[in-house]
Formats: C-alpha cells, sequence, structure tokens
C-alpha cells in the first residue's frame, strides 16, 4: 500500500518548537497573551503572528545563531526519511510556523528534498512579518491550513498518515487515516474520542513501518 506522511514540524520534527523560541528570544512585550488567545481561537494565526512579530528586538543574524545553535532535531527523523524513501513512501511537511525556520534547520542537518509548505517569514532588515500563501479561504484559522494541503496532496488510493503535536494539527489530523499524536494534539483527539496512536519520537513510527 502506497502512504504518505504528512508531519508537523515544530515540536514534531524538532525537539523545540521554533515560533516559541524565537518569541522567547526576541520579543519585548506580552507575546503570551498573542499565544493564549491564539490558542483559544481568538486570534488567527496571522493576525497572533504579525502582532507578536511586532515585539521582536532582532535582525535575521540573530535569528539564524539561534536557530542553529540551539534547535535540535529528533534523532530519529533522518533514519525515517531514509527508510520512507528506501520504501518508496512519500513525505510532506506541513507547518503553520515559518519557511526560513525550517530551511535554516534542515539545512544545518544537510536534510534535503523535503517538500514542506509553511508560512512565509519576511524579514526587512530588524523588521519581520509574515505571509500567509497557503491560507484557505474556508479556514479563517490557519496560517498553513494542514488540513486543505493534504486533502490536496494526497494521491487517490493512499494511506494518509499524519503526525503531530499541536493546536494547528487537528483538522487535519482529524481527516488522516492513521494518526500518530503526542502533546496537546493527543489530548484533544483523546477528549474527542477520536482513535490515534501516542509516539514519542520517530523510532515509534519506524516501529511501526516495520511491523507492517
Ligand atoms: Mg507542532
Ligand atoms: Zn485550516
Amino acid at each position: 500500500m502506497h502512504l504518505v506522511f504528512f508531519t508537523d514540524f515544530d515540536g514534531t520534527i524538532t525537539e523545540q518548537d521554533t515560533c516559541m523560541a524565537m518569541a522567547e528570544a526576541f520579543a519585548r512585550g506580552n507575546w503570551q497573551e498573542l499565544e493564549l488567545q491564539w490558542q483559544k481561537g481568538e486570534l488567527t494565526t496571522e493576525e497572533c503572528a504579525r502582532e507578536t512579530l511586532k515585539l521582536f528586538d532582532a535582525g535575521e543574524e540573530e535569528l539564524k545563531k539561534l536557530l542553529t545553535d540551539h534547535v535540535t532535531i529528533d534523532s530519529h527523523f533522518i533514519p525515517f526519511v531514509q527508510f520512507c524513501r528506501q520504501k518508496g513512501h512519500e513525505i510532506y511537511v506541513l507547518s503553520d510556523g515559518y519557511d526560513y525556520n525550517i530551511e535554516t534547520v534542515f539545512d544545518k542537518y544537510g536534510i534535503k528534498d523535503i517538500p514542506y509548505f509553511a508560512n512565509r517569514l519576511i524579514i526587512k532588515g530588524r523588521k519581520f512579518d509574515i505571509e500567509c500563501t497557503h491560507s484557505s479561504r474556508e479556514c479563517p484559522r490557519c496560517g498553513t491550513c494542514k488540513a486543505e494541503l493534504m486533502e490536496k496532496l494526497k494521491p487517490e488510493g493512499a494511506l494518509a498518515v499524519y503526525i503531530g503535536d499541536g493546536y494547528s494539527d487537528l483538522c487535519a489530523a482529524k481527516k488522516a487515516d492513521v494518526i500518530f499524536a503526542k502533546g496537546v494534539l493527543l489530548s484533544h483527539l483523546c477528549r474527542e474520542g477520536i482513535p490515534a496512536m501516542a509516539f514519542d519520537d520517530f523510532s515509534d513510527i519506524l516501529k511501526w513501518l516495520n511491523r507492517r
């Protein structure tokens, strides 16, 4: 059977959430309140990100250094990618975070040729902004609407496997055939009675693949 993996980036491939790490390092002001409003659905991703980015006191150099010095990936992710390539399974990264962060972290680990969809981080000197090029007309909340992308990208007859950990994964995960979840995604799915497999890292997904 043809498998297609759709995976979140922040906190799923990476061990830290790069958007949180940026805010913690660079925001001068109450970004936590914005984050809470976003979690409650009172702000869209675009609104929350734009207001948070306005609080930043940093430029590209500082961001690049933060990402390369402090962000690490799940040590089983690269073996997972290699396994999928051998078997012909597809992988897409779907992120409601930033393209710049994904590119920088993938570069650091020499990870190439994994298609990803994320929000654009615009950097002009010491000013940051967000551009949402993968938003959906039907979904006001997401910057990058993972549910809509998954429906577009999934080939007919393939088994869609979703891997994630956060609020922005909830809608997409529900549309997948198989869900691997941790963090708030797992607790939300449990509360709604939606079956999902709990996982700690990509070694659990490799084990599942080897059992098939
Ligand atoms: Mg995440
Ligand atoms: Zn959406």
